[in-house]
């Protein structure tokens, strides 16, 4: 059976660890050359070796480097193309959420976390869209329901989070029809985030089984757990893919059931 993105070339930003990792995979099983970006050099290199072993050296590469830093996202994409000559897909993950309510969230907070949310889809989107265009290609932004259905507890994020669904559903107008602009929005999916937040838990003696599961109950989530990186990596892939050739502006949820809006 053919593979569906035999001859392409997909970017992933934050493809080091949880959803953007298990994208990685996925996208690399099905045919794809896959260049990754993260800050953290060590964890990169560790990354890129085993799926070198793998899947090849010549279908994968990384860049240390922060999708804050324009500069670094520009020499990214130049090495993109010298490396892999085009670019079909684009998967803007990095990131991770901030919880502070009204109260406690100070200004510099705000200008940080509005920085985070929106850059991290303003530097990417620029400096791939002409190889985007080239190869009629398409962007996957993974986003998180906060942005429909805001937390208090999170508020910072939640807010920043709408905002940039607003500026993709603009995108996918501008940028078309070259150009097709989606999103998946995250409920709860289990991965680096929750780890470091099930490892500062306040009863230290509570398993890793009965903290996601009371997680999942407080949060009445439908489907009774979190979700797994690779159920979200595979949203990602269907988006990204010919197969969604009629789909750009729109959204899916990877939530569980979690959403409580139509
Ligand atoms: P992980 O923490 O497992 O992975 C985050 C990835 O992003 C890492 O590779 C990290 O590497 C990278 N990253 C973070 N900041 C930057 C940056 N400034 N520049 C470059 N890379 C960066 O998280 P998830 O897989 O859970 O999260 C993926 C996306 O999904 C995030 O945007 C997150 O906010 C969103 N999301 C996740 C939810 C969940 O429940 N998991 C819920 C809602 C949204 P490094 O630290 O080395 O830079």
């Amino acid at each position: 059976m053919s593979k569906t993105y035999q001859g392409l070339v997909a970017v992933v930003t934050g493809g080091s660890s949880g959803i953007g990792l298990a994208t990685t995979r996925r996208l690399l099983e099905e045919g794809a050359r896959v260049a990754i970006c993260a800050r953290t050099e060590e964890t990169l290199t560790k990354v890129t070796t085993d799926l070198s072993q793998e899947f090849g050296e010549q279908n994968i590469m990384a860049n240390a480097l922060s999708v804050l830093d324009e500069a670094a996202m520009n020499d990214f994409a130049n090495k993109v193309q010298t490396t892999f000559g085009r670019c079909d897909l684009l998967v803007n993950n990095a990131g991770q959420g901030l919880v502070s309510t009204f109260a406690n969230t100070t200004d510099e907070k705000w200008r940080a976390e509005f920085e985070l949310k929106m850059f991290s889809q303003i530097y990417p989107v620029r400096a791939f869209q002409n190889m985007l265009a080239e190869a009629n290609g398409s962007i996957v932004a993974v986003n998180s329901l906060l942005a429909y259905q805001p937390e208090p507890h999170m508020v910072c994020t939640s807010s920043a989070r709408a905002g940039v669904q607003n500026l993709l559903k603009s995108l996918s107008v501008e940028l078309a029809p070259a150009i097709r602009v989606n999103s998946i929005l995250i409920g709860l999916v289990d991965s680096a985030q929750w780890q470091r937040r099930f490892e500062a838990r306040e009863d230290q003696s509570q398993s890793r089984a009965a903290w996601y599961a009371a997680l999942a109950s407080q949060k009445k989530i439908p489907l009774q757990r979190l979700g797994l990186p690779e159920e979200a990596a595979e949203a990602i892939l269907f988006l990204g893919s010919r197969k969604a050739g009629y789909i750009t502006g729109a959204q899916l949820e990877v939530s569980g059931g979690l959403s409580r809006y139509i």
